[in-house]
């Protein structure tokens, strides 16, 4: 029988469709992810194919220890940074992802998240459950800032951060964009939508997109996203001089990965009101632990924490679908891997090279 490891539930339905095709499907139980050694019990023990969410290491000694039986790591989730991809193609592991059927969940919850710091619905939802709304006020105990019309700047545009940038379309808003590889057709599209909605009278007011230099994006941006991979080009990519380069009126949103935001130095730019706010989806070290300075009361009027809940919906989570939901993905790459197709036939494999 074909054996599955999975590190942590991705619905019944998904699973079932494992058992259906003759799997025995063995999950992890417990709180956190899998330790190493249960990682490496469970491959040394026989499983084809690891199922991997963002927070389990798959190290090259968990890697090692599936030598021979291992045939492939399916990542539930699209960045895979957890993964010793570079073990996996020495083994003739393949590695795969589930891209695409997180994009607009993801970048439809950056929205979400900068409108939630932008207009303080956080504050003043707590303001009226914790009954301090004691009068109407035009100013008191706090306002918000207007979003339409404004400026705002987006790193990395890859799969999520063009659908993040689709989102503002009928804003108003300009977008400087900053990315490795900049799609100038995806610019020419959408400067004809946002052409064609101030035209229309759809949008508040004619606005532009434009790729720009990294410096240029930091230091004009109103609202600032990051939708890069996390690299050792991008880890610690927002630190204390790129804060600094800032609006000390700006919001940043993170929904990336933790490491490519320096935490420390968000926690001292908060303080000292170098950058206006922030929100952040992502940690160094997930869950985010009791002592983090992040939870610092102080900061709470202005930094927003999520619990790395970007793809958190029903529909991208659970969906058993290969073009819907991530579990679908995952176990549609499992299944192409045990039933003998060969890795590079799948659109999703991570590692292409190693097969080559
Ligand atoms: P993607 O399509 O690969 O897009 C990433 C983009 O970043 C690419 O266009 C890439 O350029 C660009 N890039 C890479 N390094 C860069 C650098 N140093 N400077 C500027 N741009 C750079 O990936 P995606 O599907 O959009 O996902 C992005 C990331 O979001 C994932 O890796 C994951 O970490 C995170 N994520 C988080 C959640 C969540 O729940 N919070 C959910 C999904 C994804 P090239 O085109 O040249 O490669």
């Amino acid at each position: 029988m074909k054996r599955v490891f999975v590190t942590c539930d991705i619905g019944s339905e998904a699973l079932d469709k494992l058992r259906r095709r003759g799997c025995h499907v063995e999950t992890h139980q417990g709180q956190g992810p899998p330790s190493q050694e249960e990682l490496r019990r469970a491959m040394d023990s026989g499983a084809e194919v690891l199922i991997s969410t963002v927070i389990d290491p798959v190290t090259a000694s968990v890697l090692e220890a599936g030598r021979g039986t291992l045939k492939a790591v399916t990542q539930y989730g699209v960045g895979y940074d957890n993964i010793d991809v570079e073990a996996a193609s020495r083994l003739g592991i393949a590695v795969t992802n589930t891209p695409d059927v997180l994009t607009d969940a993801t970048a439809e919850f950056a929205f979400f998240m900068l409108g939630d710091l932008a207009r303080k619905l956080y504050n003043s939802e707590r303001l009226v459950r914790e009954n301090r709304w004691t009068r109407w006020h035009s100013t008191q105990p706090f306002l918000g800032v207007e979003v339409t019309g404004k400026t705002v700047g987006i790193i990395g545009l890859g799969r999520i951060g063009k659908a993040f940038a689709c989102k503002w379309l009928g804003w108003g808003v300009d977008i400087l964009a900053h990315t490795r590889t900049p799609d100038e057709d995806f610019a020419r599209s959408f400067n004809k939508c946002l052409e064609i909605t101030a035209h229309q009278e759809l949008c508040p007011r004619q606005a532009h997109f434009r790729f720009a230099s990294q410096e240029e994006v930091l230091s004009q941006s109103d609202f600032l996203s990051l939708h890069v991979p996390l690299t050792d080009e991008t880890r610690g990519l927002i630190d204390a001089p790129v804060l600094k380069a800032m609006k000390s009126s700006a919001l940043l949103v993170n929904t990336t990965r933790g490491p490519v935001v320096d935490e420390e130095a968000i926690v001292e730019a908060l303080k000292n009101h170098v950058i206006a706010g922030a929100a952040l989806d992502v940690y160094h070290q997930e869950p985010l632990p009791a002592d983090s300075p992040l939870r610092d009361p102080a900061l709470e009027d202005r930094l927003r924490l999520y619990h790395h809940f970007g793809s958190g919906t029903r529909e991208t989570r659970l969906s058993a679908e290969r073009d819907v939901g991530m579990a679908g993905r995952a176990v549609y790459c499992a299944l192409r891997i045990l039933e003998g197709d060969p890795p590079t036939s799948i659109p999703y494999l991570v590692n292409p090279s190693a097969f080559e």
